[in-house]
């Protein structure tokens, strides 16, 4: 029978990337919450990790400190937790629970600074990190967060899309930024004229207007327009948005009518590239992701019933 992966792993870290590219209602979404730790994240945090180690960065014995909304602090300390170093995560009070859990159950241990958006924890993350013994991977600044989407997301996409079909666009919601700036510069290398949309909560029009406000968009739109999408904003066509509402009921309806149990940044991907098949006809090939596992939020949105809002009409 054939397998994915050929002969024995050496570690759990074997199982990151190579995850499925699916057509779905028009648009094509790559499967990113099945990567270990259940996101994207673990793509980024293996290869700025094996990176910090080849350029004598981080040695045995170091602390990695990294401020997240969550996601890379699951996936650093899935890392950490393989390699034996030892894990300091710091993030914001108010978004799930699960979040903190996976982090604590990987070993790290969860320092809290400030409330749902990054930016003090942001601060915190970058004292400690100039201490001697820590290594602060700097994921909201670090070009090996661009690099990796660049070399080995983005391919991995290119290889999977049905032959003689190039991505027309791209969209994805901005955290780092990294998803979008290094897969679409892989997407422009092969189509110049890709299009690649930024995607944020229309409750918090941080890219647009500045403005910062909650919204339940978890792991995108951190407080803050992060450094990379900075340096990079040129490569951006597009900035349109998502209201968390929306977002939320889209991830209902995914796990509902696909099977497909992921968070609200999934839900907020489908919407906006189905928005722009609609209004840009000539765009035959969208392209998003899926970044991670429904299981991260259990306690918010399933664990009463009432909270799944199962619609009676939906099995008539
Ligand atoms: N969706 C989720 C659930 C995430 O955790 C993140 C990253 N924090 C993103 C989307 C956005 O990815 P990026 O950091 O590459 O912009």
């Amino acid at each position: 029978m054939a397998t994915r992966y050929a002969g024995v792993s050496a570690s759990i870290l074997d199982a990151v990337g190579d995850t499925p590219l699916l057509e779905i209602e028009g648009v094509y979404a790559k499967l990113e919450f099945l990567n270990p730790s259940g996101s994207i994240k673990a793509r980024i945090a293996k290869y700025m990790i094996e990176r910090a180690e080849q350029e004598g960065l981080l040695k045995p014995g170091d602390t990695i400190v990294e401020a997240t909304s969550g996601n890379t602090g699951n996936a650093l300390s899935m890392v950490a937790a393989v390699k034996g170093y030892r894990m300091l995560v710091v993030m914001p009070e108010g978004l799930s629970s699960e979040r903190v859990a996976i982090s604590r159950a990987f070993g790290a241990e969860v320092l809290f600074c400030g409330n749902f958006h990054v930016n003090e924890a942001l601060k915190r993350a970058r004292e400690l990190g100039q201490q001697p013994g820590y290594f602060a991977p700097a994921q909201f600044e670090s070009e090996w967060n661009v690099e990796e989407n660049r070399v080995v997301l983005g391919p991995e996409i290119l290889a999977q899309l049905p032959a003689g079909r190039l991505p027309d666009a791209l969209v994805l919601g901005v955290g780092t930024g990294g998803t979008l700036i290094g897969v679409g510069q892989a997407f422009r290398a092969v189509n110049p004229d890709v299009r690649l949309f930024a995607m944020e909560p229309s409750e918090s029009c941080t890219i647009l207007c500045g403005e910062i406000a909650t919204h339940t968009i978890e792991g995108i739109s951190d407080g803050f327009v992060p450094g990379i999408f900075q340096r990079h904003a040129s490569l951006v066509n597009e900035v349109l948005s998502v209201s968390s509402t929306d977002a939320v009921a889209e991830m209902k309806r995914l796990a509902r009518t696909h099977g497909l149990f992921c968070g609200p940044s999934s839900g907020a991907h489908l919407l906006a590239a189905k928005r722009i098949r609609q209004n840009f006809p000539e765009l035959r090939t969208v392209v998003t992701a899926f970044c991670d596992e429904g299981e991260k939020y259990l306690h918010e949105y399933f664990m009463q019933p009432a909270m799944a809002e199962v619609d009676a009409t939906h099995f008539r």
